[in-house]
């Protein structure tokens, strides 16, 4: 990769990131199956042997946007991903980053950043963060000082179709569809942040409320998606919509997979991600070919984005992840067809 500006003139960028092996996967001495031979391909080593996994494997190439591999970093993977969508914000559109893959893959690595001890200032910057110092940035131009804008913040999830505020004690929200079929979100806290440091502690306390009360933090955040906006609102009274970025990390794309499991609520919990996971697909695709009818209603999740898919300056990028490790090899290929699928065609 190169540092020159990335060149985005589709509407729809797809790219992938491979993480590095984690130190349980070296210490069980798992072999990496993944790599990057060039900017584009990802290429996948599958064993077609289960008596001995490293003898025959057969090697899968996918072509995207950007492939990224262990050695990028977070800042590197913004650039050419989330960066290029801060500016159609403030040129009035809307913008989407979503975060793909199986759980332990790097979703929140890559869009929240590492949190490991709570305080503002020792966080380790993810997309959330880089997005909303670029924002601050722009609003300095000399091109858009004059347009007086306010920047606004909201965080929340969505678990099992219900959406829960993380910005207010996590309380349960409405949707509501007009007649004009504009979604709102009731009663969505939305904090005007006048700096990166105010957005790094509204992160880092949304963060703690999406997993607080929860036994396990990586558990509970597997089975939800969630939902960090960077607002763009015209100062005065009405508060106008000028653009808006919705930056998503999904819940782990294996947990759409139980839909057969013995527990029940993992069953209705499965089937929900499954769905807005294939709704997300679909209102992408149907984005990326100017269709009029987008299936938006299937999911919660598609249906509050649901602004985000219209419009002709509407712009998405999907980073997948994937967990470089054999025994993940499965659900790398699922997660990496996936994002084939969503490519603009
Ligand atoms: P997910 O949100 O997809 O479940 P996480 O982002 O929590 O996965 O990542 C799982 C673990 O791997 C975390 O400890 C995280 O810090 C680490 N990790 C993920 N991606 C990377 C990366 N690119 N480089 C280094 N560590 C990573
Ligand atoms: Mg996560």
């Amino acid at each position: 990769l190169t540092a020159a500006d990335p060149v985005l003139d589709h509407r729809i960028c797809v790219c992938v990131r491979k993480r590095p092996l984690n130190k349980k996967e070296v210490g069980r001495k798992e072999i990496d199956v993944v790599t990057v031979p060039s900017k584009n391909i990802v290429m996948v080593s599958e064993p077609k042997s289960k008596v001995d996994m490293t003898k025959y494997l057969e090697n899968q190439n996918f072509r995207f946007d950007y492939s990224f591999d262990e050695t990028c970093t977070n800042e590197m993977v913004y650039w050419y991903t989330a960066r290029p969508l801060v500016e159609c914000i403030f040129e009035g559109g809307m913008a989407t980053c979503f975060a793909y893959g199986q759980t332990g893959s790097g979703k929140t690595h890559t869009m929240g950043g590492d949190f490991t001890t709570g305080k503002a200032q020792d966080t380790r910057k993810g997309i959330y963060a880089l997005a909303a110092q670029d924002v601050f940035h722009l609003l300095q131009k000399p091109t858009y000082r004059h347009h007086n804008l306010d920047v606004y913040a909201s965080f929340f999830e969505i678990y099992s179709g219900k959406v829960f505020d993380l910005l207010n004690k996590k309380c349960r929200l409405r949707v509501l569809e007009d007649g004009r079929q504009q979604v709102q979100v009731v009663g969505l806290q939305e904090r005007r942040v006048t700096s990166i440091e105010e957005v790094l502690q509204l992160i880092s306390d949304g963060t703690r409320c999406r997993t607080s009360g929860v036994t396990s933090a990586n558990q509970h955040s597997s089975r939800s998606h969630a939902v960090f906006q960077l607002i763009l609102r015209r100062s005065g009274p009405r508060q106008i919509l000028h653009g808006k970025f919705s930056l998503i990390d999904l819940a782990g794309n294996e947990r759409g997979a139980d839909t057969t499991s013995a527990d029940r609520q993992t069953r209705v919990e499965g089937s929900e991600i499954n769905k807005s996971l294939l709704a997300l697909k679909e209102c992408i695709r149907a984005m990326s070919q100017n269709k009029q009818h987008l299936p938006f209603r299937a999911s919660k999740l598609t249906q509050v984005l649901r602004d985000s898919f219209i419009g002709e300056r509407s712009r998405t990028c999907m980073i997948a992840t994937i967990s470089p490790g054999i025994t993940s090899c499965e659900h790398s290929l699922n997660t990496l067809r996936y994002a084939d699928r969503v490519k603009e065609l």
